[in-house]
């Protein structure tokens, strides 16, 4: 039996229902709300694990949800978007969440994005952000001597690409905007270093991936931004 608790928030019901009905066959616990507002009462009274959400829900704004619920809580968000622009789910994921998923998604889509939830969930609750050091398959980020290590050799990387690797790292699980880790690393969020960071990601893959054309560590969200993946 999976102890997970999921808050589902979703005002359209034949998707709601599809949702649910999902979880409960893979033996998730759940309690829903078709409002905003009902969104974060929900949260607040029944602490949920995961939380998958609407972004256009008809009271209030799935990105004011958001604001609130980060007021008091770390628990992972998933956006639902409707729309197939980047836009909102940028604006979400800036706010606080997680990952998105962009309607209409399959039922594995939907799975596949909790166990990838899930994974981030266990290394938050393992408290791993505060440790001195930071292990995920092949890689291991050694904070205190500010070295990074894949299968035991030393990775040659810039003071930049270091930086850029910690923030992805730290992050595990996460899909990080260009805009929140040009401000994190660069300390800009111009639109023209997007260019900039793609070419620091693409070196630090060149040292990081066996194949930097199919990535096992970083993920890239096109238009959107990049993610560390919990690699087994
Ligand atoms: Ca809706």
């Amino acid at each position: 039996m999976n102890k997970i608790l999921i808050l589902v928030a979703e005002d359209d019901t034949p998707v709601r229902n599809l949702i649910t009905t999902t979880l409960k066959a893979h033996g998730y616990r759940f309690v829903a709300s078709a409002t905003g507002e009902g969104a974060v009462m929900e949260a607040a009274s029944h602490n949920p694990d995961i939380i998958l959400l609407d972004l256009g829900l008809p009271d209030i704004d799935g990105i004011e949800v958001i604001r609130r619920i980060r007021a008091w809580s770390n628990v992972p968000i998933i956006v639902i978007s409707a729309r197939s622009e980047d836009s909102d789910k940028i604006d979400a994921l800036d706010a606080g969440a997680d990952d998105y998923l962009t309607k209409p998604f399959s039922v594995d889509e939907l799975l596949a994005r909790l166990r990838v939830t899930q994974r981030r969930l266990a290394l938050m609750q393992n408290g791993t952000a505060q440790e001195a050091a930071y292990e995920n398959g092949q890689l291991r980020i050694d904070y205190a001597h500010r070295c990074a290590y894949l299968a035991g050799e030393e990775l040659r990387v810039t003071p930049m690409e270091y930086k850029l690797l910690c923030l992805l790292a730290r992050n595990t699980g996460k899909v990080l905007t260009h805009k929140y880790i040009l401000q994190n690393v660069w300390g800009s969020s111009l639109e023209a270093d997007i260019g900039s960071l793609r070419v620091f990601m693409a070196t630090l893959r060149k040292k990081l991936e066996k194949t930097p054309d199919s990535p096992r560590y970083i993920q890239t969200h096109i238009g959107i931004g990049y993610r560390m993946m919990k690699v087994e």
